[in-house]
């Protein structure tokens, strides 16, 4: 009699000793009482092909994907999805028939869901969004705005030129606001978006003046560690409702553990409180 597979997954990066991952899946696992294991691998630029083509024949079912291999990862998929090429990034690697390596990106569902779960009253056809930063995560939450129907995208940037490029990227609804100027503009959007890296543990945090934000406006924040940043904070004191950036880190995972291991994952506060720990 053949014992069925233990299903194998990893997270690739490099370093990759922070990563919260291994911490999420392992305990989503556990919880669930489902065998299969989830592990870090370090892995450098130089030897992510041949680690990905090795994978597959040692059990591995999948894999996520992080600094610095995002980007590079697309280039040794042999199947990439819409989203993926659109952003130009993947970090949720499937392995299919052969050993043929399926390439996604889950950060623009992981972005909405967080949003959904948390601010059930945001309607993302009512009016403008408006986004600080245009990095790669940036390039995610965009596309899920428009592929929810947000009417237009107002993005700013330190490098004006960043930003320029995600109008020829994602078309008309894109609207370039100076940097210098952000500011003068927040009154008039549905949703504020920190999606620079400021803020950010280690980090100068994001100063932008929340004079004209109006108390309507929900607020939320890529970066979780701080899990309050200087910003969220300074927003929930003006009376706004804000989101930090830590649901959208274990959102997007949802999707990667359901497809790999085949049971869809509960995000709730006792996952939270276990990431927190650590
Ligand atoms: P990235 O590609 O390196 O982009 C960094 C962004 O921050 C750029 O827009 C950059 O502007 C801006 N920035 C950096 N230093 C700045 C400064 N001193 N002044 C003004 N702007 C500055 O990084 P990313 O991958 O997009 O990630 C951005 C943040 O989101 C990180 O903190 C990351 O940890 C977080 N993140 C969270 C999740 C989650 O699940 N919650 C997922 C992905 C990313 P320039 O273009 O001018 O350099």
């Amino acid at each position: 009699m053949t014992m069925p597979k233990i299903p194998l997954v990893a997270v690739l990066g490099s370093p990759i000793a922070h990563s919260k991952s291994p911490l999420l899946h392992g305990f989503w696992l556990d919880r669930l009482g489902m065998k299969g294991y989830y592990i870090p691998v370090d892995v450098t630029p130089a030897d992510l092909e041949e680690v990905l083509r090795n994978m597959p024949k040692m059990g591995f079912v999948g894999a996520n994907i992080t600094l610095p291999h995002k980007e590079r990862v697309l280039s040794l998929a042999d199947r990439i999805s819409d989203r993926a090429s659109k952003i130009g990034a993947a970090n949720t690697l499937s392995f299919e028939e052969g050993g043929k390596i399926y390439a996604d990106n889950t950060d623009g569902i992981g972005f909405m869901e967080n949003i959904r779960q948390n601010a059930s009253n945001w309607i993302p056809q009512k009016g403008p969004a408006m986004l600080l930063g245009a990095g790669g995560a940036s390039r995610a939450v965009v596309m899920s705005l428009l592929e929810n129907d947000v009417p237009e995208i107002w993005i700013t940037n330190r490098t004006k030129l960043r930003a320029e490029q995600f109008v020829t990227d994602f078309g008309a609804r894109l609207k370039v606001i100076d940097w210098a100027h952000a500011d003068q503009v927040l009154g008039d959007v549905t949703i504020l978006i920190n999606c620079t890296s400021l803020g950010m543990s280690g980090n100068p945090p994001l100063n932008i003046i929340l004079d004209k934000l109006n108390r309507k406006t929900l607020v939320t924040d890529l970066v979780y560690n701080p899990l309050e940043t200087p910003f969220l904070r300074a927003a929930r004191d003006k009376g706004c409702d804000t989101i930090d950036g830590l649901g959208m880190l274990i959102h997007q995972a949802v999707a990667g553990f359901e497809r790999w291991f085949g049971v869809k994952p509960e995000v709730d506060q006792e996952i939270r409180d276990v990431l927190l720990k650590k």
